[in-house]
């Protein structure tokens, strides 16, 4: 039995009607720590877990942090969080929650970052946010229950922080025959590390993380992010804050659902209709986040 569930796949008519085609939802929010983090972090943890790993290692105060959380409490794995002083109470109490001992060191993610690798001994594994292939594999299992479900999209709408769901979607439609199904990749615009990379043709670091999306604020995406855009067709798009803190707005009160901007982000392009012209139907990933509060979202949207 996979840590991670099998989500819902919906057709979400007030999204369609905005969107003026089919418009199909891949509820990864549902999953039990809030994303689809647990798809790769899972399976990762599970592999670790067998090949005698007795302490997982996480350094992200975000959705992978909790991931790994709850991988390690439902595996009876200890894990430890090193997490930077700019983590919010919130984040820090759900990883509570998930039993993990976390561990505040440095100002930046850089500096927690750090410290969690001079931690790993023997027996410990250090379990990375968005560049590992295990992470890649798990995640891949969000469209192999699509193809199941005998939905074939047009196009796949997601958000990117690291890449690391861009290379397990990819890798979901290439192993399921759908190598002609393009990946539209949305980031907001001031976390736009793979639109970066894909104008200089080759991975950049950026000086800065600008954006409310902090889930999409990986400086510098994986090697393999770039390479997936190479091999597949993927597009990329930028959205505003604002916008993504819109398309959460419209989701909550369109599905009840409440997710982080960072998914908003891939939300926001279906109020784009040029950019899904080509397309008879959509599929978005809704990444989820268990990060943001209502009261945060409209705090950011008086801000925007
Ligand atoms: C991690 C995360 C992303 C970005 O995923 P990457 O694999 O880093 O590209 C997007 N949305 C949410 C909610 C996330 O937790």
């Amino acid at each position: 039995m996979p840590l991670h569930i099998h989500t819902p796949l919906i057709e979400s008519r007030p999204l369609s009607l905005c969107a003026k085609r089919p418009v199909w939802l891949k509820l990864e929010a549902l999953q039990p720590c809030g994303s689809f983090k647990l798809r790769g972090v899972g399976h990762a943890c599970e592999v670790q877990q067998g090949r005698g790993a007795r302490h997982f290692v996480s350094s992200s105060g975000g959705n992978a942090g909790l991931a790994v959380a709850y991988a390690g409490r439902k595996l009876g794995v200890p894990v430890t969080v090193v997490v930077p002083e700019t983590t919010t109470e919130r984040a820090k109490q759900l990883l509570h929650l998930e039993q993990a001992s976390v561990v505040v060191r440095g100002s930046s993610w850089q500096e927690a970052n750090q410290h969690a690798q001079t931690l790993l001994g023997a027996g410990d594994a250090f379990i990375h946010p968005f560049d590992d292939p295990l992470l890649w594999a798990g995640h891949a299992s969000m469209i192999d229950e699509v193809a199941e479900a005998g939905v074939k999209p047009a196009a796949v709408v997601l958000s990117v922080g690291g890449g690391g769901l861009l290379c397990g979607v990819v890798e979901g439609l290439r192993r399921n025959g759908w190598q002609d199904v393009p990946v539209l990749a949305v980031e907001t615009e001031g976390a736009a590390s793979l639109h970066a990379a894909m104008a200089a043709g080759h991975t950049v670091e950026l000086p800065t993380i600008a954006s409310v999306a902090t889930s999409l604020g990986a400086k510098r995406v994986a090697e393999q992010a770039l390479a997936c855009t190479r091999e597949h067709p993927v597009h990329s798009y930028l959205v505003s804050d604002r916008e993504a803190l819109q398309a959460c707005e419209q989701l909550l009160l369109d599905h009840r659902l409440l997710v982080e901007p960072a998914c908003g982000a891939a939300l926001a392009l279906l109020a784009r209709p040029e950019a899904l012209a080509a397309y008879d139907n959509v599929l978005v990933i809704v990444c989820g986040g268990a990060t943001a509060t209502l009261e945060q979202i409209h705090t950011w949207l008086a801000q925007a």
